[in-house]
């Protein structure tokens, strides 16, 4: 049983103000594993005045510094590759495949920073003004458990590159992965009061970054009911926000396919991240003419896909994070059976012969409708939906018809007609026929599936505020062009 008492503020593990404790389970067994000890409101505000204190330093560092930086950072933490791949497999249970890159995806992300910060203009000329991208200060950085390592550093990284400084408020069911990030960063040597962890719940030591005024800007990741009250929490204080949120994405398979060759895309966008992944791939669009075809094709690829132990290599589901993520996956199975949608593969319960763990079916409906509430609200788990489609514009009708927009695919043999259809579709980011990441380009959500984006330039542009200079001519400081 690990106890993880301490939290990190000012270049120290220090004992948190706190007193709760919160039981961390390992969801393939639902053995409690561990115990993590939650900071309180005193907590985070003890980070964020450390945080407070070390901007003005770290905010005139030369980009040269802030890169050796990074890259002591980037060197800690791939350190701990093997380390973090346990934590994940152990409290979040991510299959082997996945888990992997869930451990190398905190190093990759942080050289990803890196390049950003060495081609970044900090400073332009427009027309006679001097436009300087200045850091806006202590950034409050959000987590949630589906991949808290990642994003600890994508956002850290960015942050810090930026020229800010940060109060991490990790998931706190992740407080695993969390402890060896920090351990790493502690041994990347960084300027006391930096970064800051604080492990604790949302509605406590979240809510006092969202509302706390010497905090500037909020980066977030998880759902979008608390991203929208951050926004309006943050309006107090006027805080920059940047939300990536949740997600029903469309796959939206061209009657040109050959079913056989892209279904494997179609799974693994569907199921990704056993389901828990805001970029899924949910709902499955499907040409009227072709259903019966592409039901049979799915029915027999699903069968062979097998959800269990992750630490099984032939696994790619593994269990749901927690006994209430699974439950609200359950009812989402039961209420597309009340809606009427029908089951073509999975249902309710676990899988054949697993008594314990927070194991779920892959679950695909058909004969389903996009106003179904299992067509247009984000389950976080693998339940794919099939919806029909009469042509082209009927398919982009529908795959637009939603409240989020993070991701979707397009998948048919026609290319041309495949970027048509991509263009119109309203979404952050849209693949045709790959699954393909690329971290140069945005990453954030068109309505209610964020605000702002992150990655690459425009990540870190979340990160500054321009200030436009305008000099008596002929006075120093003024570029000529
Ligand atoms: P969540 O919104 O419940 O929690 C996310 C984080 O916010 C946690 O650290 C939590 O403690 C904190 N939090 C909760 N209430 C808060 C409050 N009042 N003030 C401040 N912080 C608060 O989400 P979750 O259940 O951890 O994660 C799943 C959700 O995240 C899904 O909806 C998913 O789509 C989304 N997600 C989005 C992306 C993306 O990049 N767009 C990536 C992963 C997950």
């Amino acid at each position: 049983m690990q106890r993880i008492e301490h939290i990190y503020i000012n270049g120290e593990f220090v004992m948190p103000h706190g007193q709760e404790w919160f039981d961390l389970h390992n969801p393939s067994t639902e053995e409690v594993i561990g115990q993590v000890r939650l900071g309180d409101e005193c907590d985070a505000q003890r980070a964020i005045a450390a945080a407070k204190a070390a901007f003005p330093a770290w905010s005139r560092t030369t980009r040269a510094e802030r890169v050796a930086a990074l890259k002591r950072m980037h060197r800690a933490i791939a350190a701990r590759e093997d380390e973090l791949m346990e934590a994940i497999v152990r409290e979040y249970g991510a299959p082997s495949e996945r888990g992997r890159w869930m451990a190398t995806y905190p190093a990759d992300v942080i050289v990803q920073a890196i390049d950003v910060l060495e081609a970044f203009e900090f400073e332009e000329q427009a027309g006679i003004a001097r436009v300087i991208l200045t850091p806006v200060g202590v950034a409050g950085l959000i987590t949630p458990w589906n991949s808290n390592a990642g994003f600890i550093c994508n956002k850290l990284a960015t942050a810090l590159a930026a020229g800010c400084t940060a109060v991490i408020k990790p998931s706190e069911m992740s407080a695993m992965q969390t402890q060896i990030v920090a351990q790493a960063l502690h041994e990347a040597d960084l300027p006391h009061g930096v970064f800051n962890i604080v492990n604790g719940r949302g509605d406590v030591v979240g809510e006092e970054i969202a509302r706390h005024p010497d905090v500037a800007k909020i980066s977030f990741t998880g759902s979008s009911a608390v991203g929208q009250h951050l926004v309006s929490t943050g309006a107090a204080t006027m805080k920059r926000v940047t939300l990536e949120l949740g997600g029903k994405s469309p796959t939206v398979v061209l009657d040109d396919a050959d079913f056989a060759s892209i279904m494997p895309l179609v799974l693994q966008a569907g199921f990704a991240n056993s389901g828990q992944a805001c970029i899924a791939g949910t709902r499955i669009l499907v040409p009227r003419r072709r259903l019966a075809e592409f039901e049979q094709v799915a029915k027999e690829a699903v069968s062979l896909i097998k959800s269990g132990d992750p630490r099984d290599a032939g696994t790619a589901i593994g269990p749901m994070v927690s006994a209430k993520q699974w439950e609200r996956v359950q009812s989402y199975i039961r209420l597309g059976i009340q809606e009427g949608a029908r089951l073509l593969a999975g249902g309710e319960g676990r899988p054949d012969g697993l008594h314990a763990g927070w194991f779920v079916k892959p679950t695909i409906f058909t004969d389903a409708t996009n106003q179904m509430r299992i067509a247009r609200e984000e389950i976080f788990g693998p339940v794919l939906t099939l919806i029909a489609y009469e042509d082209d514009a009927d398919a982009i009708a529908i795959a637009n018809d939603t409240r989020y927009g993070l991701s979707a695919v397009v998948l048919g043999q026609d290319l041309e007609r495949c970027g048509q259809v991509a263009r119109q579709i309203d979404s952050g980011r849209v693949l045709v026929n790959t699954l393909a990441h690329e971290p140069r380009a945005p990453f954030g959500g068109f309505k209610h599936s964020g605000l702002g984006r992150e990655m690459g330039k425009w990540g870190m542009s979340a990160y500054l505020e321009p200030k436009t200079l305008l000099m008596e001519p002929g006075q120093p400081g003024r570029r000529r062009h």
